[in-house]
């Protein structure tokens, strides 16, 4: 990468570092020397420790502990003890999340609990701008209960102190709190303090905050929620996700995968299914023990660190690159993620009619970002391991691809699988 942003970039960038309070903590994350890793937002990159503690589960624990390890190495209560983990750093306290299953899976957990909490409210209020999985899970949680899905933005259901007609009378109203698109944050507070004076119940997915937005699930009496923990928790490839249920709505929490480890005594076998108390009646099956042990693994990342410091540091990188496009890049793209720093999450959205090819020929350069249709380019920005320098030489870099032309060359994005 021989190509230099101008020094009054790189000057103020490493101004930025060296005042940066989480610049000892990049070290803990490994990502290869070549590469400026504007992806995390998709796949979150490697803690260092981590291989070391995967080699640990691997071989004691499963190959010379064996079965035994569900008691020994506590193997049982692992969804539990991470739930609450995730919780620290989403603004839960103890006992109300529970990590397993997809993304998917828990939504449809949530969704049809949120309507068995809510059985004379004929609709489910989802954005149709949501993220595919979360409006197709919607689509069928509402086929299945027979409810009406109707389709609003965040911003559509805030009102003035009447309940938005969206509203009047949805069972629950499932948002995401960033959009993966545009990196848009929404407002939480306000719009679950909407949903409650319509009388539904707030479903957030947090997906694109836990672990780069704070997000207060409890201060603002968030009634359920799901995430990820592959992009900015670097739980690893297909890492257990997560459920959250507000302590209140535990005990009418009725789901409808109700497998045996949510049972209230699992081992009795009974004919029939008793929740157990708690959070645990979120879960369904047995957990992909060692993916979920490397997300417990790689949540030791935010040992001492507080999520509002990733909040300031990531603000502060998106700032800087959208800076550094508007002087590198200028009208040749669109800046698509709000400006201002209270409505963006951790990423920034470029528009560009050859974003596709754009992206390519930055990944071919090893700056990693990615596509979304249809002309979308996506860059995340985890501040745990990104430094402003990184940010501003892939302004740099990026501005070089447009002016350059490079790109002329690459296929669209029909022939890639993945993008
Ligand atoms: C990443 C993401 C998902 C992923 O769902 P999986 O079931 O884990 O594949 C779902 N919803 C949102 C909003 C996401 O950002």
């Amino acid at each position: 990468m021989s190509t230099q942003a101008p020094p009054a970039l790189t000057e103020r960038a490493d101004a930025l570092d060296a005042a940066d309070e989480l610049a000892p903590i990049v070290d803990r994350f490994t990502v290869p020397d070549e590469v400026i890793y504007l992806d995390g937002n998709s796949l979150g990159a490697l803690p260092r420790h981590v291989p070391a503690v995967v080699a640990d589960i691997v071989e004691r624990q499963w190959g010379h502990d064996l079965i035994r390890s569900w008691n020994d190495n506590d193997w049982w209560h692992a969804p539990i003890r991470i739930g609450d983990r995730i919780g620290g750093l989403v603004g839960a306290a103890p006992g109300q999340l529970v990590a397993g299953d997809s993304t998917s899976a828990n939504l449809f957990k949530v969704l049809a609990a949120g309507c068995r909490m809510r059985p004379d409210r004929p609709t489910i209020v989802t954005d149709p701008a949501g993220f595919s999985t979360d409006t197709y899970i919607a689509q069928s949680v509402a086929r299945l209960l027979d409810r009406r899905l109707v389709y609003a933005a965040p911003h559509d259901v805030l009102d003035n102190g009447d309940p938005a007609a969206a509203l009047s009378d949805a069972a629950v109203v499932a948002f995401s709190h960033v959009d993966y698109r545009t990196g848009q944050l929404w407002n939480l507070p306000e719009v679950t303090a909407a949903a409650h004076r319509a009388g539904a119940l707030a479903c957030w997915d947090l997906s694109h905050s836990a672990g780069a937005v704070p997000v207060g699930l409890d201060a603002y009496d968030v009634d359920l929620a799901v995430g990820c923990s592959y992009k900015y928790l670097n739980g690893g490839p297909g890492a257990p996700a997560y459920l959250y249920v507000a302590a209140r709505h535990q005990a009418t929490f009725d789901q409808p995968l109700s497998g045996w480890h949510g049972h209230a005594t699992p081992f009795a076998m009974t004919v029939d299914y008793e929740p157990a108390d708690g959070i645990a009646r979120g879960r369904c099956g047995t957990p992909p023990m060692l993916s979920m042990l490397t997300l417990e693994a790689a949540l030791d990342a935010f040992d001492g660190v507080r999520i509002e410091q990733v909040r300031a540091k990531s603000l502060s990188l998106t700032g800087l690159f959208i800076d550094a496009v508007d002087q590198l890049v200028g009208g040749d793209v669109q800046v698509v993620t709000p400006r201002v720093p209270g409505r963006r999450g951790s990423q920034v959205a470029l528009r560009h009619g050859q974003a596709f090819q754009a992206v390519t020929a930055l990944i071919a350069r090893g700056v990693i970002g990615d596509f979304r249709q249809p002309d979308l380019m996506r860059f995340g920005f985890a501040a745990p391991y990104l430094t402003h320098r990184q940010v501003v030489e892939a302004a740099a870099q990026l501005a070089d691809v447009l002016t350059s032309g490079v790109y002329d060359d690459i296929a669209p994005s029909a022939t890639a699988l993945v993008t």
